[in-house]
């Protein structure tokens, strides 16, 4: 069943998550090997899963019972319907989530033998969210505790979202370079391991490149660790937070798992490292099955852990 609002109008509950970002089409072939250069191969059928950083989010934390939407762009396309369709299922309100005269975002996945993915992501409508579209979702973006971001979108509406939000959740994926602005408005600023190299320029011990990160500027810090869990930073404290030991079949989207999981239990008035230990738990239940949205694990899921 749907909750979701009339177009651009207000959502018809209290909403715990506003979630401003991406959504993509996954298109999945399997290859015995991948590529080279002027080289074709031939793959598995084609499967199409939804897919996208935001709305992969959005439907983690609408699945374990937030009360989230999405403010982004899709095509009037085939593509698009698939992901309204996928995104309703679970509840997330689309009232902020835009038709556009564009292809909707693809993400290409060649899987090799080894589950080793090569991707190609096409923005297409992602790539036209502007500001003016964050700003037309005020009123939305204010009434959230929390406003969850990532960066399949341009810029300038990702900070225009952070500016707006009482909570600004930032998980640096893919990670670019971000405007000190930006940077500081983060509460917390999520990076995985690879993502905390890159914005500081060294690998590290996780405790320090924590403290590393938090000293460059956002209100606090989470660094995703696979299966050892995360490192939280703030309050002038370094923290980490296992995570349950799984058998770990396909960890795509873990990460998307985590945030939308602690946007949500932060919406919720809970400690960040309370949040991270449960989302922690959230990353880790989806690893065990295949997919992103469609490993995303209920609450009862989650409790069972
Ligand atoms: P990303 O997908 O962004 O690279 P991670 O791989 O760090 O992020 O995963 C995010 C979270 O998912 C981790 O903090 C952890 O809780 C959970 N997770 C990921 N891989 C595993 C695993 N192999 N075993 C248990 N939990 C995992």
């Amino acid at each position: 069943m749907s909750s979701a609002g009339e177009p651009g109008g207000p959502p018809r509950h209290p909403l715990d998550v506003v979630v401003v970002g991406s959504a993509n089409a996954d298109l999945v072939v399997q290859v015995d090997r991948h590529p080279a250069p002027g080289e074709t191969v031939l793959g598995s059928e084609l499967a199409v899963h939804p897919g996208g950083k935001g709305a992969n989010q959005a439907v983690a934390a609408a699945r374990l019972g937030a009360r989230v939407a999405l403010l982004g762009r899709v095509g009037a396309d085939g593509h698009g319907r698939l992901l309204r369709e996928s995104l309703e299922r679970d509840g997330v309100d689309l009232g902020h989530l835009h038709d556009t005269a564009a292809a909707s975002g693809i993400a290409m996945i060649a899987v090799g033998p080894r589950g080793d993915n090569s991707i190609i992501v096409a923005p297409g409508a992602n790539a036209l969210l502007t500001e003016g579209d964050v700003l037309d979702g005020e009123p939305l973006l204010r009434a959230a505790p929390v406003v969850s971001l990532q960066l399949e979108i341009p810029l300038p509406a990702v900070l225009a979202a952070a500016r707006l939000a009482r909570r600004a959740v930032l998980n640096l994926s893919p990670a670019v370079p971000l405007p000190d602005e930006l940077l500081a408005l983060c509460d917390p600023l999520v990076v995985n391991e690879h993502e905390a190299a890159l914005l500081l320029g060294t690998s590290g011990a996780p405790d320090r490149q924590a403290a590393e990160l938090l000293a460059r500027g956002p209100r606090s810090v989470v660094i995703t660790l696979g299966a050892d869990g995360a490192v939280v930073a703030g309050d002038g404290a370094v923290q980490a937070v296992p995570s349950p030991h799984v058998a770990a079949v396909d960890t795509t989207g873990a990460g998307d798992a985590f945030t939308g999981a602690l946007a949500w239990r932060l919406a919720a008035g809970e400690p960040l490292a309370q949040a991270a230990a449960f989302a922690a738990r959230v990353g880790a239940a989806a690893v065990r099955r295949a997919g992103a949205q469609d490993s995303y694990p209920t609450m009862a899921e989650v409790e069972e852990l």
